[in-house]
């Protein structure tokens, strides 16, 4: 089954401690959907300038995105850059220009509207509103939200969230909408809001998914060379919710291994800059990092009783 999303497509100058890059493709559809391609056929919706080079996204076209949806205005298109301090966990964003994006609508296309799973990126509550009311039956709603949206535009961000299945957002982000810095607290009040499954990101602590039933952690992959964590958080949505459409189950079980596929594909991501390793990843890198991640947390109970 597709996966609409709809979100930032951009040209990224990073530093971290291991290089720089300028003018690098970038942006929250991208990253996800270099990432959910690998599980099912993807559908994207977003805004570039007239500077933008298309050749950049062949790639993704050759993994099965459709990008009908992607409109390409007079412009420049939308610019970040962003400084990674020496723990790689903190980053400071050096400039945001928002260019075409700034007057971005999303415009769904007519193919695009049966969509069963929806991913709406990081922008504005209203346009991820305007998004659901262009969609016709989606089983799966997911979204990602930020500070920025949490601080300035409450009511709206309270209103999209009504509609949505699932909210991923990182631990300072959780702290923020609920009033809560326990995060099991925190997880409990935003499911309030709406959304049954929340997934919240640790970084190099991993992720925590709460649900109904359970409270699922997937740890992230130790890596002994993380190079860039641009985009790692939408990658992981990416595997997250490609896995889930790919595979087409709901369960409880889906959902669990849809978190280490999120979590197995963020572990890509941050291996190398930009797009570069997501978008030579094969499937059975995929699946052997998996399987991994099977390994490290697997153990026997105990025999003996204390
Ligand atoms: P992440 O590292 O997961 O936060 O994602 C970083 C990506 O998000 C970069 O490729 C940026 O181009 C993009 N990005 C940064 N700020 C924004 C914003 N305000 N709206 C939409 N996309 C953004």
């Amino acid at each position: 089954m597709s996966i609409l999303v709809v979100g930032s497509v951009a040209l990224d100058t990073v530093k971290t401690p291991f290089g720089s890059v300028e003018d690098a493709l970038g942006g929250a559809a991208v990253y996800f959907s270099a990432a959910a391609s690998c599980f099912a056929p993807v559908n994207l919706v977003g805004v570039v300038g007239d500077d933008f080079d298309p050749s950049q996204l062949e790639f993704l076209r050759q993994k099965n995105v459709d990008l009908r949806g992607l409109e390409t205005k007079l412009g420049k298109t939308f610019r970040w850059g962003g400084i990674y301090h020496d723990d790689m966990n903190t980053r400071d964003t050096t400039f945001t220009r928002l260019n075409v994006f700034e007057s971005f609508q999303p415009k769904i296309p007519e193919a695009y509207r049966d969509s069963k799973y929806i991913f709406l990126a990081n922008i504005a509550p209203k346009l991820q509103l305007d998004v659901l009311n262009q969609v016709n039956s989606p089983e799966l709603v997911a979204l990602d939200t930020m500070n920025y949206w949490i601080e300035g535009s409450l009511p709206d961000l309270q209103q999209v969230l009504r509609s949505v299945d699932v909210l991923l957002v990182n631990d300072s982000e959780a702290e923020q909408l609920s009033g809560e810095s326990n995060l099991v607290k925190a997880a409990r009040k935003i499911q309030a809001m709406g959304p049954r499954v929340i997934i919240i990101k640790k970084g190099e602590h991993g992720a925590m998914m709460f649900s109904d039933a359970a409270v699922f952690w997937a740890p992230a992959y130790p890596l002994e060379a993380l190079v860039d964590p641009t985009g790692a958080g939408d990658t992981f949505a990416g595997g997250f919710m490609g896995y889930l459409a790919g595979s087409g189950g709901l369960s409880s079980e889906s959902f669990r291994r849809a978190l280490i596929y999120g979590s197995a594909m963020a572990s890509f991501c941050v291996e190398k800059f930009s797009l570069q390793r997501v978008q030579e990843v094969s499937g059975d890198e995929i699946r052997s990092r998996f399987n991994e991640f099977w390994q490290m947390t697997q153990f026997e109970p105990a025999k003996e009783s204390y």
